[in-house]
């Protein structure tokens, strides 16, 4: 079977671990800092915060921009259950804007319609590894006088119009065991302000700016440096490893462009994708409907993935809230009924992708 995802960790990553465990020193400390130092000036950073998981890298940097109950948060509601779940933490509302169906991400103009006093932030997610088309959203930030917050869990490295994803406002990264880089759980906070730097390290560390000076109510979220020494090696390595998702699309997207009922993922000249998934749209024409391809595929030695196989009011949990405005959002709807992951891996060899492009085929043509 082809997995849909793999984790695998090489001879740097065991001697850094056992660096650390023999340091003695192992929560947060000087591989931390390390890594902080390193994600921040990949992504073009002054700040890189390193938190435990990408949930709370969300949660921290909704709660230093002092979000009242009444205030709104316009997002994606074609996005991980996370997004949602942050932003309810924080007392604040939840809007939702409808999405483009070519990049999986919010559409300005629908973000624009949901715009009014009460709107603080907007909240894009660059899904899959590619970023939101991010100048008209900025331009919506700056007339409004509203912060951006992305969500750049799945989207480490990813760039629009050569700017990094996380610097449009603050950035939040997750580590999770699935993602382009992991580190297990973990998480990370980019920003170019001093000022809000600061209140997410006092923030993470039980609101402590000097041992017992606590100086407002915190929390903890610190990562710990057992799990940033995973990450460093795969920082060493991660131009390569996009190197080697992004050969892998290209050799899905020509081996399936001609398909019917299989929409290829669409990429932008003005976008650096970094592949964290290769996600077709199953359309009427497949003889296979969506739900039942990954079973399918399975059939055919061929993992899959549906994210999200609904969209955030699709749940009960999040219907009949105060804090979630039931927004109509039909793209979204459509694009949930659609998305389709296949393996885009690096461990992917040539015959792996032959095998994934033919099994597509013949289940598309019902065969
Ligand atoms: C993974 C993910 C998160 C949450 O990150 P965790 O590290 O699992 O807490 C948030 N948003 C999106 C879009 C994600 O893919």
């Amino acid at each position: 079977m082809i997995p849909i995802t793999t984790v695998r960790f090489g001879a740097e990553e065991e001697r850094r671990v056992i660096d650390v465990i023999r340091s003695g020193s192992i929560a947060q400390g000087p591989v931390v800092a390390e890594l902080e130092d390193r994600f921040a000036r990949m992504h073009d950073a002054r700040h890189a915060i390193a938190v435990n998981n990408g949930t709370t890298a969300l949660i921290a940097a909704l709660h230093v921009l002092d979000l009242r109950p009444g205030d709104e948060v316009i997002t994606s509601p074609f996005t991980f259950v996370a997004t949602v779940n942050a932003i309810l933490q924080t007392g604040a509302t939840v809007r939702f804007a409808d999405i483009h169906d070519t990049d999986f991400g919010l559409d300005a103009e629908s973000v624009a319609g949901l715009i009014s006093e009460r709107t603080r932030v907007i909240l894009p997610v660059h899904l899959y590894g590619q970023m939101v088309d991010m100048a008209p959203i900025a331009s919506l930030a700056d007339a409004n006088d509203l912060t951006i917050v992305e969500d750049s869990a799945q989207s480490h490295g990813a760039r629009y119009r050569g700017r990094a994803a996380g610097g449009f406002g603050l950035g939040t990264f997750s580590f999770y065991a699935t993602k382009n880089i992991t580190t297990a759980e973990g998480g990370m906070i980019t920003t170019d302000s001093d000022e809000l730097a600061d209140r997410l390290r006092v923030l993470r560390n039980q609101g402590m700016r000097a041992r017992y000076e606590y100086v407002t109510v915190g929390n903890n979220f610190r990562l710990t440096d057992l799990h940033a020494a995973l990450a460093i090696p795969q920082l060493d390595r991660y131009e390569e490893t996009v190197r080697r998702r992004r050969a892998n699309a290209a050799a899905l997207t020509a081996g399936l462009a001609d398909v019917p009922g299989i929409v290829t993922p669409v990429t932008f000249p003005d976008r650096d994708h970094v592949w964290h998934q290769y996600t077709v749209r199953v359309t009427d024409e497949s003889a296979t409907t969506r739900d039942a391809f990954p079973a399918a595929l399975a059939d055919r030695g061929v993992g899959s993935g549906i994210y999200y196989p609904k969209l955030i009011l699709d749940y009960d949990a999040y219907r009949g809230r105060a804090d979630v405005a039931e927004d109509s959002t039909p793209v979204a709807a459509r694009v949930a009924a659609q998305a389709l992951s296949l393996p885009v891996h690096t461990e992917l060899l040539p015959e792996d992708i032959d095998t994934i492009i033919a099994a597509v085929r013949d289940v598309a043509a019902g065969r």
